[in-house]
């Protein structure tokens, strides 16, 4: 079945592409269940020198990667650019780790006990459209390092940054089968990740909705899975907090990928004595927030990835406080927008587009209370000089990241994910590795 790519800031088609039929998504699980066999005896060294390889590659290939990006997501180049880097940097991080997946050795009566980090087999790694590069990097990275071979299927709308890196691992030297690369149909391919035997661990970022019918659908097999889900994060600004800076900064904090980002602080929440001067420095930033053609190095924003996604967020926006401004003519654009106050639904909702609802609360309690009613906890920001407040406050918040002083939630080095329905488990950071190993007890005994 053939699929046409569109650039979402032209919307002119940029490449045809063949959708992976069911018989062809169970070919490339065979081949990757094949190249398992081998991969999981490869040293530590030699997986780890291949893992730098790739990264090599994905180095060599970064301002095609980022490119292919602009293109086919929209994003800006600055940020493309950053993305292509964070592939190759977390390989780098993860290629360290074959030579230090320890075991434990663990004191008992009668021998010795020591522990295995195993690899599980085949991983189905399924990647939304809104961060194609880096969510494909977090998954295939450490999967790979802990000695699985990984079938990943991109989102239908962004496949092409993922089908390169499939190229650049063959190029780097990985063996085939290691990392098949399969673009299809969710229904289809990502649907036959979850009920084919032999992928043991699926590793899904998208939709709540969906990533429920994962979870349930792994169940049968009892597969092993990680989700990362939807968010509706809360930027919580003080009155004692640097608002100049806070409101400079809070744009970025939602605004970046048009708004189409899981850890998009889309409620800002502010302390009722500053909301009046909150609202009144928050303006210029949004208005002078540059929307624009995305290969422009001084753009901020680019368009949205799809007439339909354009649709579900306009329909959120009745009566804006404000907003800034977008281009007119070809490509699926929505401006930086204010809603001051928001609809419930708004408030709710996950509107995964550049809108943000500002709400104002009494003290510290109901500023937590309001951060968490919600079904998601992802990440969250607390802007304030006072450190003991700084800490009660992050630990109050029912989320997996938060930042203080800062908007920006993601480093590979550290643990990525969600409390409530916006995820299970956790990627990235030192740990990552056990989410992609079975542990195994071997006791020794030592008795004549
Ligand atoms: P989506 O759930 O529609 O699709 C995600 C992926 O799942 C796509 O590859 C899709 O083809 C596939 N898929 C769809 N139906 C499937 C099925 N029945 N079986 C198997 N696979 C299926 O999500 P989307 O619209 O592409 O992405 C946006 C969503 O992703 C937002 O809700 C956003 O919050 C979330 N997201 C979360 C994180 C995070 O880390 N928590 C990061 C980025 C995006």
């Amino acid at each position: 079945m053939k699929y046409d790519v569109l650039n979402p800031a032209t919307e002119k088609v940029i490449r045809t592409i063949e959708l992976a039929s069911e018989a062809e998504a169970d070919a490339a699980i065979a081949r990757a269940a094949k190249a398992f066999e081998t991969w999981r005896d490869v040293t530590p060294a030699d997986r780890g020198r291949l893992l730098r390889r790739f990264a090599d590659a994905v180095d060599a290939d970064l301002e095609n990667l980022a490119a292919l990006e602009v293109e086919n997501a929209g994003h800006t180049i600055g940020n493309a650019r950053w993305e292509a880097g964070n592939v190759r940097d977390v390989l780098t991080y993860y290629s360290a780790a074959p030579e230090r997946l320890f075991g434990k050795q663990i004191p008992v009566a009668g021998g010795i006990d020591i522990t295995f980090q195993e690899p599980l087999g085949v991983v189905g790694v399924i990647v939304p459209w809104n961060f194609p590069m880096p969510i494909a990097g977090w998954g295939f990275a450490p999967a790979l390092a802990a000695g699985n071979t990984v079938v990943l299927k991109p989102a239908e709308l962004t496949p092409l940054t993922a089908l390169r890196l499939g190229e650049l691992a063959l190029e780097a030297g990985l063996p085939p089968g290691v990392l098949e690369v399969v673009p299809g149909k969710g229904t289809v391919v990502g649907n036959r990740f979850v009920t084919h035997s032999a992928v043991r661990k699926i590793v899904f970022t998208g939709s709540t909705t969906v990533g429920k019918q994962i979870m349930a659908g792994c169940a049968d097999q009892v597969k092993r899975v990680t989700l990362e889900l939807g968010g509706k994060s809360a930027n919580i600004v003080f009155a004692d907090a640097d608002l100049e800076k806070a409101a400079a900064q809070a744009p970025y904090g939602v605004f970046d990928n048009a708004g189409q980002d899981c850890c998009a602080r889309s409620r800002i929440l502010v302390e009722r004595s500053a909301y009046d001067r909150f609202l009144e420095l928050l303006e210029p930033a949004v208005k002078n927030f540059k929307v624009g053609d995305p290969s422009d190095p001084a753009t901020e924003m680019g368009p949205l990835i799809s007439a339909g996604q354009r649709e579900r967020v306009a329909s959120y926006v009745e009566n804006p406080a404000f907003q800034g401004t977008a281009p007119s003519g070809p490509g699926f654009w929505f401006p930086p927008t204010v809603l001051a106050p928001a609809s419930e639904r708004a408030v709710r909702e996950e509107i995964f587009g550049p809108v943000v609802a500002v709400i104002p609360f009494a003290d510290e309690a109901d500023a937590l209370r309001i951060a968490n009613d919600s079904e998601y906890g992802l990440s969250g920001s607390i802007w304030t000089r006072d450190v003991g407040r700084a800490l009660r406050v992050s630990r109050g918040v029912e989320a997996g990241n938060l930042s203080v002083n800062s908007n920006s939630s993601v480093r590979y080095s550290t643990p990525f994910g969600g409390y409530k329905q916006s995820g299970l488990g956790r990627e990235l950071g030192p740990d990552a590795l056990t989410a992609f190993t079975e542990t195994k007890n071997i006791f020794i005994s030592t008795e004549d």
